[in-house]
């Protein structure tokens, strides 16, 4: 039993029951407070993990739009659960050359991956909650982030909960499920309120659905594969799926204009990933199979390329980012 299974199971049995957002918090809170989970040896590799050109690309479009913004020396760039750091250096690459010279604001809660993002960023600022970003224009990029944080799961009126039963946990119901997740919602709306109010643009990339309605998505991993979500609590990813209706449902709320969603993929290539692969494959070709191999991985429909979306939230006074028109 893992030291979070008996600290829950001593939680249940004082208070009853929790609910299944209050199990998935409290596991994905101990998760990654105690490890780097990414990678080969992890349990789940993320795309700029993958490859620099993930990062660069993206980085170029936040230039891009940054650039047609009127360039404002006061923007900051800010990235939400930046894993090991990988995508802020190569963001931050690109948007230095383009002669950005704003601060880089991380939002991280585990103590391990602050040290990761240390090494790969050392002048960032880091911050708890994204409610603690200063009031300033944003370039932001969250990937991977939201699907971390906590969904509710209700079966008709119903909130779903974790209990104990023949010895194990287990869920107190079944039927037909329907998610939300306050905690998404309120940092989407936290940085679409600085959004409208200050200006930028922001880039959510995730797994998840154009339209809500999707059931049951919480799923886990463990050493790349799928686990089932009850077993080892605080040892293993847990995640669900990003509701984008509900994004722009929130962000439109708080004032802000939200681009269509697009399939990973699409907007990859729309941003021009393929000649960056060319590129670096003629500038190295010693190394074109292990960018070919990755470009494969982050754009083909089988791979990467359709389960993950891609939207951007910005002000109505900057441009929308390239490639989601
Ligand atoms: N964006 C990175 C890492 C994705 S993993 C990449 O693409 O490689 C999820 C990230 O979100 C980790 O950095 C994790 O520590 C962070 N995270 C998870 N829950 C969080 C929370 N509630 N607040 C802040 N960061 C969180």
């Amino acid at each position: 039993m893992t030291p979070l299974e008996r600290a829950l199971r001593d939680r249940i049995q004082a208070e009853g029951p929790i609910s299944v957002e209050a199990f998935m918090e409290a596991c994905n809170a101990y998760y990654y407070a105690t490890r780097d989970p990414l990678g080969a040896d992890g349990d789940f590799t993320t795309a700029p993990e993958i490859s620099q050109m993930f990062g660069e690309v993206i980085g170029a479009c936040l230039a891009d739009a940054w650039k047609r913004a009127g360039a404002p020396t006061d923007a900051i760039y800010v990235e939400l659960g930046p894993g090991r750091g990988t995508l802020a250096s190569d963001v931050l690459r690109l948007l230095r050359s383009a002669g950005f010279d704003g601060e880089p604001h991380f939002v991280e809660t585990s103590p391990v991956l602050r040290q990761a993002q240390e090494e790969a960023v050392p002048d960032a600022h880091w911050h708890e909650a994204v409610a603690e970003l200063p009031a300033k224009p944003l370039l932001l990029v969250a990937n991977e982030f939201l699907d971390a944080l906590p969904v509710r799961q209700f079966v008709g009126d119903l909130e779903r909960r974790v209990m104990i039963a023949a010895g194990g946990l287990a869920f107190d119901r079944d039927g037909e499920i329907v998610e939300d997740s306050p905690a998404r919602e309120e940092a989407v709306a936290s940085i679409a309120i600085c959004l409208a109010e200050k200006g930028g643009a922001a880039l959510f990339i995730d797994y998840g659905h154009e339209r809500g309605g999707s059931g049951d998505t919480l799923q886990s991993v463990r050493a790349h594969a799928f686990t089932p979500v009850l077993a080892n609590p605080g040892d293993q990813d847990l995640t669900a799926h990003v509701d984008f209706e509900a994004v722009r449902r929130v962000a439109e709320d708080a004032g802000a204009a939200v681009t269509p969603v697009i399939t990973q993929g699409e907007w990859l290539i729309r941003l021009g990933i393929e000649a960056r692969a060319q590129a670096l494959s003629r500038a190295n070709p010693e190394r074109a199979r292990e960018v070919e191999s990755a470009i494969h991985r982050l754009i083909a429909p089988d791979q990467m390329g359709s389960l993950f979306k891609a939207v951007a939230i910005h002000s109505s006074d900057w441009p929308a980012p390239a490639g989601f028109a």
